[in-house]
C-alpha cells in the first residue's frame, strides 16, 4: 500500500500567490468585463493571491490604486474600457507611483496600444482569451 512518503510534495507546494514571508500578493483587477474580472479573480484566488479590489473603468481603477497605496503588489489593467481607458489609467498610476506593477490585458489586434503601454511602464501583457498557465506565468514575471 502506498503511504504519504510516496507523494512527498503533493500538498506541500507553496501557492504562487504567497510571498516568501507567507503573506499574500495583493492584486487590483481593472476591467469592464465582469466575465474577465471573474476569470482573473478565480485564477488568482485559487493560487493564494489576495484580490483586494475590482474596478470597471480606468478612473475607478486609478482611484482605488491611490486609496490602497502602498498596499498593492500588482494591477491587471484592461485596455479598452469606458470613461478612462487602460493606457491612460496606466499612465496616471505610473505618474503617481513610478514603481507600480501593472500588467495589461489586451484583446487581439491591439499591438500598438500594448507597445505604448510597455513604453509607459507596464511590466507585461496578456492577450485574451485568457489561459490560466499564461496568466500565472506573466503575473509572476511581473511581480518578482
Ligand atoms: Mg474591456
Amino acid at each position: 500500500m502506498k503511504n504519504k512518503q510516496d507523494f512527498p510534495n503533493i500538498n506541500e507546494r507553496t501557492p504562487e500567490g504567497q510571498k516568501p514571508d507567507g503573506s499574500k500578493y495583493r492584486v487590483l483587477i481593472v476591467d469592464d468585463s465582469m466575465f474577465v474580472t471573474k476569470q482573473i479573480s478565480q485564477i488568482l484566488t485559487s493560487e493564494g493571491f489576495d484580490v483586494i479590489g475590482t474596478a470597471s473603468d480606468g478612473q475607478e481603477g486609478l482611484d482605488m490604486y491611490k486609496e490602497q497605496y502602498p498596499n498593492v503588489d500588482l494591477v491587471t489593467m484592461d485596455i479598452t474600457m469606458p470613461k478612462m481607458d487602460g493606457v491612460t489609467a496606466l499612465e496616471k498610476i505610473i505618474e503617481f507611483d513610478k514603481d507600480a506593477s501593472v500588467i495589461m490585458i489586451s484583446a487581439l489586434g491591439k499591438q500598438d496600444l500594448v507597445k505604448k503601454s510597455l513604453l509607459i511602464g507596464a511590466k507585461n501583457y496578456i492577450v485574451k482569451p485568457l489561459d490560466r498557465a499564461k496568466v500565472l506565468e506573466r503575473i509572476l514575471m511581473s511581480i518578482k
